[in-house]
């Protein structure tokens, strides 16, 4: 059962999923913190209680920020917090969702990496549906790069994307995708790197938004960090419920992506309307470095993450090892802008 506490744990299964595939995910996230288990239904109860917090016990203050799964707040709880509160609508009172929304919550409590936002609770009686966090200061990826244009050096941009490329290899090897890694996700707060968002992705399923319209939306800035095999599975599902195929490979991509910002200050495929990015990313047209200066090695990186192949794409350990290897003192910034589209 994903329910903790009112007895209607059958209700709470998705129509879709059999119960025992359920379970056996939830179980296997479970399992490996408690060996002694001999009633799971129990456990999963105890523990997920553990970390539900009643939303009057959280202090909510101003609105941070809206994004696609609800608004995000400042909030005291034990100390500064944000929080993020699903806009469920009237889908909160979905069963299945709200177990797909436990399962999640169950998966994230695994997360301790020094790179990854801490999780510190979820308010789960719905209508009322959210997640808690550590309060990140410093300011994300994003605004540095594409609000306050700070044009990182390169040995600070090498930093970055290996304390990205850590924390991502910590949740790989727990068997967590990210789904949604992009700049707006990534914060920087005095040189460390904390990484946000992972695993959520699905939640978007339960909120009002993208219910109303029955197809994915895209919001500005999210297509690039889409791999060739999501965005050809975009184009087929046109008007269906989306299901992405995500994987650590498209995760691969996404960093690509973020590396490549790092780098130009920019994005890949500035400009373009989102119709010519669907067609070159599908048929696997990059974004040309050809006007790019940096060594060879910052280019395969990037290239090698945006392979068209998921299998040939790197994993994040094998990232952080070719970042360490980049010749530091050798590199040269561009003066002029170094971002051209141009097919490869
Ligand atoms: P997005 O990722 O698209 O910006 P979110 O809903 O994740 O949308 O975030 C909304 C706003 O809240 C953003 O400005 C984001 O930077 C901010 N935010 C999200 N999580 C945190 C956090 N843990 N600490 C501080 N600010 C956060
Ligand atoms: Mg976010």
């Amino acid at each position: 059962s994903t329910n903790t506490s009112n007895g209607s744990d059958k209700t709470l299964i998705d129509s879709n999923a059999s119960e025992k595939t359920l379970l056996d995910r939830v179980d296997s996230v479970d399992s490996q913190d408690d060996p002694f288990i001999w009633n799971r239904q129990n456990s999963l109860a105890a523990t997920m209680k553990e970390w539900d917090i009643p939303f009057e016990d959280l202090h909510v203050k101003e609105a941070i920020g809206k994004g696609r799964i609800g608004t995000v707040y400042r909030g005291v709880w034990h100390g500064d917090v944000a929080i993020k509160v699903l806009d469920t609508g009237s889908s909160a009172d979905n069963n299945a969702q709200l177990a797909a929304f436990k399962l999640e919550i169950a998966i994230l409590r695994k997360t301790r990496h020094e790179n990854l936002v801490l999780f510190m609770g979820a308010c789960m009686t719905p209508p009322r549906l959210a997640i808690v966090t550590s309060f990140c200061k410093g300011q994300t990826l994003y605004t540095m790069i594409h609000l306050n244009r700070n044009a990182f050096k390169i040995n600070k941009a090498i930093i970055v994307a290996s304390q990205i490329a850590q924390g991502m290899s910590y949740l790989h090897a727990r068997g967590i995708i990210h789904k949604d890694l992009r700049t707006k996700n990534v914060f920087v707060d005095s040189g460390k790197v904390v990484i946000t968002d992972f695993g959520l992705f699905h939640i978007t399923k339960l909120c009002r938004g993208v219910q109303k319209e029955n197809r994915l939306r895209v919001p500005k800035g999210w297509l690039c960090y889409l791999a060739p095999e999501i965005i050809r599975s975009l184009k087929a599902m046109q008007h269906s419920q989306p299901d992405l195929p995500f994987t650590k490979m498209s995760d691969l991509y996404a960093f690509g992506t973020v590396w490549y910002e790092l780098l130009c200050n920019d994005w890949p495929f500035r400009g373009q309307p989102c119709e010519t990015v669907i067609w070159q990313v599908g048929r696997g047209i990059k974004q040309s470095l050809s006007t790019v200066a940096a060594p060879r090695e910052v280019k395969e990186i990037l290239m090698s993450c945006w392979a068209f192949r998921p299998t040939e794409r790197p994993d994040f350990s094998q990232i952080a090892k070719a970042l360490n290897r980049i010749p530091r003192t050798r590199l040269i910034r561009s003066p002029s802008h170094p971002c051209q589209l141009s097919r490869s």
